[in-house]
C-alpha cells in the first residue's frame, strides 16, 4: 500500500535545481484576474535568470497568447509570446491535422479559439450551414443563439472537439460558469459528448511544452488539483501545488492519488526550497505519518497532529496531514471511516508564512515594493 499511492516526494534539492524547465499554470499561479500573485514575477524572473525554462500553459482560451504575454510582461514576469500555450491552440491544432487547409469550422467561443484556428489555415464560421467541424472554448461574449447553433452542429454528428472541461473560471467576485458548464449545455441538448478534448489535464499541452522547451525534467507549477496535478501525474511529470488559487486544506485532504502533487509550496517562492518527504508507518492499530518535526496520528477511530512544528516554510504540519489523510482514503477497510476532516483545524492553525527575507537573501533577488 504504502509504495503504491501517489505521494508527496523529497526533492533531494531546491526544486529550481532539480527541475530544468517549468510549465507554469496562469490564473491562482501567476496573477488573478488583473494582478501578479504575491511573490510570482520576482520568483520567476530569478528562476529564468539562473537557467530556468518556463512555458505558461492555460486552458483559457478567451485571450490570444500574445495578450496574455502581453499581461505578463506588463506584471514584471518573464514571457515571449511563444512561451504562452493555450488549449485553443492545441484544439485548433488537433483539427488542422484532420482536415484539409480552409476548412471552415464552426466557432463556439472567443478571439484566441478564432486566432488559434486561423494560424493552423482553417476558417472560423458562424453557422453550422458548411461548417464541417464544431470547436468550443470558454468565451464570456457566447450567447444562446450560438450554443443553439452548435447543438443543431453536433447533434447532426459534426466532429466536435473542446478546448477544456474547467467547470468554473475565476473572476474577481468568485468562480463563475467555465467552458466545462457550456459544454455540458450542448451535450445535454444534443445528447452526445464532445470527440476530443484538448486541455488539462489531458496532456496534450504538457507534451507540446516540454517538446518546444527541450525539457528533461520539466516540473507543473499549478493551483487546481484536477488540471494542473492531475494533468501532471498523466502526463508523468512532477507537480508542484501553491496555494495562491482555489485549492483548500479539505481539497488537499481529501484528493483522489490522479490529482495529488508532488510537492506544496505557499507561492513560487517555494521553487528555491528543498522539499522534504513524509515517512509513514502504518500498523495495525496506528498510522503515523512524520514530516521533519511534524507528527499526525491516526488510529483506528480518530486523527490528530500530536506533533505541529510547521518546519522552515510552516507546511510540515500540512504535509503530514495529507500524506495521513491519502492513506486513509486508500485503505481498502478499517481505517477508511476516520474522518481526516477532523485534522483541517490543526493544520490551518499550524500554517506560517515563510519569512520574506529568505526569498531575497537565498535567490538574490530586488523584490520589488508591493510584491
Ligand atoms: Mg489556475
Amino acid at each position: 500500500m504504502s509504495t503504491t499511492s501517489p505521494s508527496l516526494t523529497a526533492s533531494g534539492a531546491a526544486l529550481l535545481a532539480a527541475h530544468d524547465a517549468l510549465l507554469l499554470d496562469l490564473d491562482g499561479v501567476v496573477y488573478v484576474g488583473p494582478d501578479a500573485v504575491p511573490h510570482a514575477t520576482a520568483s520567476l524572473r530569478a528562476a529564468a535568470a539562473g537557467g530556468t525554462k518556463l512555458a505558461y500553459i492555460t486552458n483559457n482560451a478567451s485571450r490570444t497568447p500574445q495578450t496574455v504575454a502581453q499581461h505578463l510582461r506588463d506584471l514584471g514576469a518573464p514571457a515571449a509570446d511563444e512561451d504562452v500555450v493555450n488549449s485553443a491552440q492545441a484544439a485548433a491544432r488537433h483539427l488542422a491535422a484532420s482536415l484539409p487547409a480552409g476548412s471552415p469550422v464552426l466557432l463556439v467561443g472567443g478571439t484566441g479559439l478564432r486566432v488559434a484556428l486561423e494560424e493552423v489555415g482553417l476558417r472560423p464560421v458562424d453557422s453550422r450551414t458548411d461548417a464541417v467541424a464544431v470547436v468550443q472554448g470558454f468565451s464570456p461574449d457566447l450567447d444562446w443563439s450560438r450554443l443553439t447553433e452548435a447543438t443543431h452542429a453536433v447533434r447532426s454528428g459534426l466532429p466536435w472537439v473542446a478546448t477544456n472541461l474547467d467547470a468554473t473560471v475565476p473572476t474577481p467576485g468568485g468562480p463563475a460558469p467555465g467552458n466545462g458548464l457550456l459544454v455540458d449545455l450542448v451535450a445535454r441538448a444534443a445528447g452526445r459528448s464532445p470527440d476530443v478534448v484538448c486541455g488539462k489535464p489531458e496532456r496534450a499541452l504538457f507534451d507540446a511544452a516540454v517538446q518546444r522547451l527541450g525539457a528533461e525534467r520539466a516540473l507543473v507549477v499549478g493551483d487546481r488539483l484536477d488540471t494542473d496535478l492531475q494533468g501532471a501525474r498523466t502526463a508523468g511529470l512532477a507537480g508542484l501545488l501553491v496555494l495562491t488559487g482555489v485549492t483548500t486544506v479539505p481539497d488537499l485532504l481529501t484528493a483522489a492519488p490522479r490529482e495529488r502533487p508532488s510537492y506544496v509550496a505557499h507561492d513560487l517562492r517555494g521553487l528555491r526550497d528543498v522539499h522534504p518527504g513524509v515517512d509513514v508507518e502504518e500498523g495495525d492499530a496506528l498510522l503515523v505519518a512524520r514530516c521533519r518535526g511534524a507528527r499526525v496520528e491516526v488510529s483506528s477511530t480518530a486523527a490528530s497532529v500530536v506533533e505541529g512544528d510547521p518546519g522552515p516554510d510552516g507546511l510540515d504540519v500540512l504535509r503530514a496531514a495529507a500524506e495521513a489523510a491519502w492513506r486513509v482514503r486508500d485503505a481498502a477497510a478499517g481505517r477508511r471511516a476516520v474522518d481526516v476532516l477532523a485534522l483541517v483545524a490543526q493544520v490551518q492553525a499550524s500554517i506560517r508564512q515563510p519569512p520574506v527575507r529568505a526569498a531575497v537573501d537565498e535567490v538574490g533577488e530586488d523584490v520589488a515594493p508591493g510584491l
